[in-house]
């Protein structure tokens, strides 16, 4: 048995599943047996013996679950008065954790006692098969109610022997519930899974002697004990052993080096073995005319700006050799990324290549498309916008114009590379917001590219500190804009609680009058039955009867592209004087007249996502303002969150505080396409084992740069099935 097996066993098909179950792993990410065995526990429960009632009292304080022994007294019914409801109680008295199951002891009326409760119990299986009198070994989670503990539906079996092995004499896996599969759903489902011959022999792919030295563990072995430790002290540490812990992230770690590093060989090649040219630039005549250009700009580049231009003109030139640019050009939000874009885009214009811009949203092509118009008149009318809103008609005229020249320059969204554009000539792709991107379309892009062979520039507002953005973007050389442009006004964060509402009601009136622009964010479009949260929908007609319906648009993402433009473009207008939105506006977007943003649920949001949400303001020559609408009662870590962003308007000090507080899982993990999500390395605390990772992988490949030897076999197995097919593109297919 191999990996590969592992990896393509549908969950649907494992003991104790089937299609209903397998529906609900999806959601979690679950689809293959292999996804399943990573699906890790949140935390354990030694239930190497029963608990004793004093550890059950502890333990229903934080409502968990109780393994016990008891003997049941009496069973009574309940009524909450005379036509009220019906329930069933049965009073047992706790055995001692050690008591043998055949004996129970003598009562007595000092003995600890414990409440069952059944609200149904239809056929009264309690009681006809554990009658009074019984040794009962029950399980369930426990309360304290009217300061008795409580079990309600508790689980009842007559002796051990009955218990399944995973639920009790170990040290028992906790998982996060996935909507309705509980955790002892997930438990029993994991057992069986783990039982499954084939997993003892899942071959390491590390090197002996590699994983002698670096102390990893047989991965098979490695899995078993982070489902089902030997040991687990509670106190010391939530995960089993770091140890285990240690042999998955390396792996994770291992396969993202390897994958880089061969997107990255794959990228240079692009140039040395393509049979296309390369665009290039004319170094000399273009920067005279780049520099022409910024000199008529409203406003002087910084010096951040200006040698992230140099740099990117000096690649467009092929100075160094003949490699493709790949650059990624970092810089926090209102750093003024877009002109750099815009300025390298005309020097390739300059030289008859096309370049194609691509945004995250509708809302951030347009605005780009319109200030590309507003800056540089002169080139407007070779620059053309292409998105999903637009008719079949026009989108043809649009691939026609790629396709024979005539248009030089497209800004859009996916819908770039949704379908087939061909392009004549296209030397430079501009990604804005990567994370926002897959490989799949930047390789997709270059495909497509025509005559030549095109240059990457990927721009990015995610602080992400230089040592990490070298090894995680390992593929991108880097560009930094540091400062913001000069001039700029700090803005003033304040944070208030939900209950001091009224009093920002006022403010922001007073702030209307001042003729300033207002952004309302809130976390969610519509109203939830399960979380208690405002919505845009409600706040939005709530705002228009404050404010006045004619001056309040509403803007959200499930709105049609059409009429989220006519909100955009009339808030821009200044007609809407206030905008009650969802995150639709996080990235990008620009309307220097609006300097107040009010963040509703702020605990709702990450810091580095509540800080993008803040750059929406601090954009013009006014004073701008940030208030952030945190809970009356914040818990300490959510307090001590929101007030890093009061304390900072530095991006890469806000990442730097959010890893801190919640570590990278998020940051740059998951919610990244493009990059799958690691299940256990941590890019910060694993650093080390990142680098010893990169390592390893440079010496892989340069021995066998493709994995084709029979040796590397399940290594590129692993690659392939780790990038879900995109590797395949990586690789040149
Ligand atoms: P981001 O880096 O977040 O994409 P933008 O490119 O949207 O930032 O720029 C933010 C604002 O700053 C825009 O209105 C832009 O015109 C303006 N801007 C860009 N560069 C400068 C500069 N050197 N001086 C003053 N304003 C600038
Ligand atoms: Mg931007």
């Amino acid at each position: 048995m191999d990996r590969q097996s592992v990896w393509e066993t549908d969950v649907r098909y494992l003991k104790g599943v089937g299609d209903k179950l397998a529906q609900i792993f999806s959601k979690a990410g679950v689809h293959t047996l292999w996804d399943l065995l990573l699906f890790l526990p949140r935390t354990y429960q030694d239930r190497r013996k029963f608990h004793s009632f004093e550890e059950m009292q502890s333990l229903a304080l934080g409502d968990d679950f109780v393994i016990g022994l008891g003997v049941i007294e009496k069973f009574s019914k309940k009524r909450a008065g005379p036509r009220g409801r019906q329930w069933k109680e049965a009073l047992v008295r706790v055995l001692p954790p050690d008591a043998g199951v055949n004996t129970p002891g003598d009562a007595s009326p000092l003995d600890p006692r414990i409440l069952f409760t059944w609200f149904r119990d239809p056929r009264d299986y309690a009681e006809k098969n554990f009658p009074e009198g019984s040794v009962v070994v029950f399980r369930g989670k426990a309360k304290i109610f009217r300061s008795t503990l409580q079990i309600v539906h508790p689980e009842l079996q007559k002796s051990t022997a009955d218990l399944p092995p995973w639920e009790f004499g170990g040290i028992v896996p906790i998982y996060k519930e996935i909507s309705s599969l509980s955790t002892r759903v997930i438990r029993k489902i994991m057992a069986l899974a783990l039982e499954r011959p084939e997993l003892s022999k899942i071959p390491d792919i590390f090197d002996p002697l590699l994983m002698k030295e670096l102390e990893l563990e047989p991965i098979a072995k490695s899995i078993q004990e982070l489902h089902f430790p030997k040991e687990w002290e509670p106190q010391k540490d939530e995960a089993p052993s770091g140890k285990y812990l240690k042999r998955i992230a390396f792996e994770e770690l291992f396969m993202m080096a390897i994958a880089m590093s061969m997107r990255k060989s794959e990228w240079i090649s692009a140039g040395e073995g393509s049979s296309k040219n390369l665009a290039k630039i004319d170094l000399q005549t273009t920067s005279v005319l780049v520099d022409d250009l910024s000199k008529k700009l409203p406003f002087i580049l910084t010096k951040g700006q200006q040698s992230a231009l140099n740099e990117i003109l000096l690649d467009l030139s092929l100075k160094d050799g003949k490699i493709p640019m790949h650059r990624l050009l970092q810089g926090d939000v209102g750093s003024g990324k877009t002109i750099v874009a815009f300025l390298s885009a005309i020097a390739m214009m300059n030289n008859h290549f096309q370049v194609a811009m691509m945004a995250p949203t509708e809302i951030l092509a347009n605005q780009h498309y319109q200030n590309f118009s507003k800056f540089f008149p002169e080139y407007s009318g070779k620059c053309m916008l292409l998105k999903g809103a637009l008719t079949a008609k026009k989108k043809k005229e649009v691939r026609e114009a790629l396709s024979n020249g005539n248009c030089q320059f497209v800004i859009g969204t996916q819908a770039l590379v949704a379908d087939a554009t061909m392009f004549e000539k296209l030397g430079l792709i501009v990604v804005d917001e990567q994370h926002r991107f897959g490989v799949k379309q930047r390789l997709l892009m270059k495909e497509q590219s025509g005559e030549v062979v095109p240059h990457l520039l990927v721009m990015t507002a995610t602080p992400i500190p230089r040592s990490l953005a070298l090894t995680i973007y390992g593929d991108l050389n880097l560009s930094v804009i540091r400062e913001k442009p000069a001039g700029r006004i700090p803005i003033e964060t304040h944070l208030i609680k939900q209950k001091a509402h009224s009093k920002l009601v006022e403010r922001l009136n007073r702030f209307l009058e001042e003729n300033r622009q207002i952004y309302l964010v809130y976390p969610l479009v519509e109203e939830s039955e399960e979380l208690d949260l405002k919505d845009v929908t409600t706040a939005h007609a709530e705002w228009s009867q404050a404010f006045g319906a004619s001056k309040v648009g509403l803007l959200h993402g499930r709105m049609k592209a059409k009429e989220k433009d006519a909100i955009m473009q009339s808030f821009k207008q200044g007609d809407i004087r206030v905008l009650v939105a969802t995150t639709v506006i996080e990235v990008g977007v620009d309307v220097p007249n609006a300097s107040v943003i009010v963040i509703e649920h702020a605990e709702r949001f990450g810091l580095s996502q509540l800080h993008q949400l803040r750059g929406r303001v601090g954009r013009g020559a006014e004073k701008s303002y940030c208030v952030l609408v945190g809970p009356d009662n914040p818990g300490p870590l959510s307090k001590e969150r929101l007030e890093a962003l009061v304390q900072s308007d530095d991006g890469f000090f806000i990442a730097e505080k959010d890893l801190e507080i919640r570590g990278p899982g998020e940051f740059l993990g998951r919610k990244q396409s493009g990059m799958p999500g690691f299940r256990v390395a941590h890019i910060i605390r694993d650093m080390e084992l990142l680098e010893r990772a990169r390592t390893e992988a440079e010496k892989i490949l340069s021995r066998d740069p493709r994995l084709e030897s029979p040796k590397n076999k399940v290594l590129r197995e692993m690659i392939e099935h780790w990038w879900g097919g995109r590797m395949e593109l990586a690789l040149g297919g």
